[in-house]
């Protein structure tokens, strides 16, 4: 028999108010043991709601969360103490009058029956299971040394560290990390990133892990959930989520990527800097299109009769990023290795490997303008 999922939603609808659309709309996913999956989306699309329903923080207007199998938000209701689920949160929400040695205490001392598995289901844990249990969390996120040391006297990376150590030191059958270094510096968030994962993979936890940071979840996690305005977008490994968006919105979040309004015609997908082949070759009987065209696969020629412009170009280090504009006064922006520049103000001819756009449905291309304002341009009749 295969064991149960260790998380599973079923069609999980959350509604703060009436009048409102639902914060999480009919939301349905399942975790396996072990698996780590990154919930990826915009800020206000619900992320947070989600895990405060795992937690058992909110209880769902509609559906159900299953942990291990068990039904946990519907005919039953089991309160978030006895769910057996650990939680960081994006603020640390570290005791700041206890030492690091007893904020990871804290965890344990106080899960009551029906929670902690490895720490004595069914009543409190021994002191000294507690005292052993401390110390392998704190070793597991090496801040042996500072075990007597206050939240203040530690850097923001040692802070979540703890957060960490005390959600992982009952060993809960899942984890939820809620934006866990969005309040840290760049270097430190790159650094901790990595050394949570190895340590979620060291000792097997299943996780939920909330960012709005696409290159953090495609890094982080085993498979990726997008969500947008409360539904579940997608769900899919971060190859497939990057490589084959399912959806418009999806494309534009993860990828960043252009969209040119497109026509069918013999040649491909007509667009105003050039026809594009889809591959495998797309229906041309789908009628108009807006086109995905990311900006690493750009390939620009400096040519008189090309059909954009450049606008800008900004040298990143190991790319160019250029921004162009086409006849209609659409930008669109590609990345290009280092290699001779081509001259801001000159004509460029823009090609891309075939088999690398994808078509959606056309809904009026929206275009990030260089001031960063959003320009919207209408559907193409
Ligand atoms: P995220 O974590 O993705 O930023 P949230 O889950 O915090 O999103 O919020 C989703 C939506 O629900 C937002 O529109 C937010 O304003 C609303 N919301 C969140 N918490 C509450 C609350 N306690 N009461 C009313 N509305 C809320
Ligand atoms: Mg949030």
């Amino acid at each position: 028999m295969t064991p149960p999922d260790i998380l599973r939603l079923d069609t999980v609808t959350k509604r703060y108010s009436p009048h409102l659309p639902p914060a999480v709309d009919h939301v349905s996913l399942a975790l396996g043991q072990g698996e780590i999956l990154g919930l990826l989306g915009p800020s206000g699309c619900g992320k947070t709601t989600l895990l405060r329903l795992i937690a058992g923080f909110e209880q769902p207007d509609e559906g159900d969360v299953y942990l291990t199998g068990q039904s946990v938000s519907g005919s039953t209701w089991l309160p978030p103490e006895r769910r057996d689920v650990g939680i960081v949160f994006q603020d640390y929400a570290l005791f700041p009058h206890l030492t690091v040695e007893k904020n990871v205490a804290f965890g344990l001392q106080r899960r009551g029956p029906g929670a902690g598995a490895k720490t004595g289901r069914g009543g409190a844990p021994s002191a000294a299971a507690v005292q052993q249990h401390t110390e392998a969390a704190i070793a597991l996120v090496g801040l042996e040394g500072l075990k007597h040391r206050f939240p203040h006297e530690l850097s923001g990376g040692q802070q979540q560290r703890v957060a960490l150590a005390r959600a992982l030191a009952p060993r809960p059958a899942i984890i939820l990390l809620d934006e866990p270094f969005s309040n840290l510096d760049v270097q430190v968030r790159l650094y901790l990133r990595q050394e949570v994962r190895d340590i979620l993979r060291q000792v097997g936890a299943s996780g939920v892990f909330v960012t709005h940071d696409q290159e953090e979840a495609l890094a982080l996690a085993d498979r990726v959930a997008v969500m947008n305005q409360g539904h579940l977008e997608q769900l899919d490994t971060p190859e497939r989520v990057y490589d084959q968006p399912a959806s418009r919105f999806v494309a534009e979040f993860v990828t960043q990527a252009n969209f040119l309004p497109a026509q069918p015609s013999p040649q491909g997908w007509k667009t105003e800097v050039g026809c594009f082949a889809l591959e495998g070759g797309a229906d041309p009987a789908t009628g108009l299109a807006d086109l995905m065209v990311r900006q690493e696969d750009i390939a620009l020629v400096a040519d008189a009769a090309g059909a954009a412009v450049v606008r800008d170009r900004q040298f990143l280090g190991r790319e160019y990023k250029y921004c162009l504009q086409t006849p209609s006064g659409r930008w669109l922006y590609a990345r290009l290795p280092v290699g001779p520049p081509i001259a801001i103000g000159s004509q460029a001819q823009v090609t891309v490997p075939s088999g690398r756009v994808r078509a959606y449905p056309s809904q009026g291309v929206t275009v990030a303008s260089p001031g960063n304002n959003v320009l919207s341009i209408p559907a193409v009749n």
